[in-house]
């Protein structure tokens, strides 16, 4: 947890200094503005001069790139005052990671201009979308229709369960908890148990794919203490709905 001092990692050693900066290394980055499409994926300002690199969970020696995200300066300064939330800041870099592989890949596949992309195949529906690929600047690839990502409530709704174990997991680190960790995993599990990625998956399987990640944060440490003392781990969809709704998108 913030400011308790030593940080335990997921290999069980107590960092003694968390708070050094490293520099990142030219790779890392070189990947990071890649992944970011050289925009700043808040605004979209094309600058790369403008361009910085900011540390989600604000610890400057954690260079994993699962912790990197590329914003420009007036962003990374809004991240800093919270005008930007946390939330929003991880569900970004959760929708360039997973957009920037999938693009990846499709490019090595094949470069033609266009591709037609079985997204997600749901028992007899099957949803598709032609994504443009190996232009000068690439348009950012959009969800399929009739996918969890297409709905702007749903995809929030998912992406702020999982933000919540991802939340979890962190405290549990903190409770001396020795599992590896890893962001890449929720999504490589979900996605060998649905057959597509987190948000391809058809809105039809919302509510599963809910569920699946609900049981996730309750199996927690956190989620465990939780649920004995009552306390509710999470939001109903119907309570996110509602809030969303009454401040706007
Ligand atoms: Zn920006």
């Amino acid at each position: 947890m913030k400011g308790s001092g030593n940080i335990s990692q997921p290999d069980g050693k107590a960092r003694k200094h968390p708070k050094q900066r490293k520099s990142v290394s030219a790779l890392t980055s070189k990947k990071l503005f890649q992944e970011a499409d050289n925009r700043c994926p808040f605004c979209g300002v094309a600058d790369v001069a403008a361009l910085e690199i900011h540390h989600i969970d604000e610890n400057p020696s954690n260079n994993i790139i699962e912790n990197l995200i590329v914003v420009c300066g007036n962003c990374h300064s809004k991240i800093t005052r919270g005008e930007i939330s946390p939330a929003d800041v991880h569900a970004k870099k959760m929708e360039l990671f997973w957009t920037h592989k999938t693009s990846l890949r499709r490019a090595e596949k094949s470069s033609v201009q266009s591709v037609n992309v079985n997204a997600a195949s749901v028992s007899d529906s099957i949803i598709a979308n032609t994504v443009n690929i190996g232009r000068k600047r690439s348009p950012r690839m959009q969800y399929p229709a009739d996918s969890i990502g297409a709905d702007t409530i749903k995809k929030g709704y998912v992406d702020y369960l999982i933000k919540r174990y991802f939340d979890y997991r962190q405290t549990d680190a903190s409770y001396g908890s020795l599992r590896p960790f890893s962001h890449a995993e929720l999504h490589t599990t979900i996605q060998r148990k649905f057959k597509a990625k987190t948000f391809f998956i058809h809105v039809a399987r919302f509510e599963e794919l809910c569920d699946y990640i609900k049981g996730r944060v309750d199996q927690t440490i956190q989620g465990r203490r939780n649920r004995s003392r009552s306390v509710p781990n999470y939001d109903s969809f119907e309570e996110y709905e509602t809030e969303q709704l009454q401040y706007g998108r």
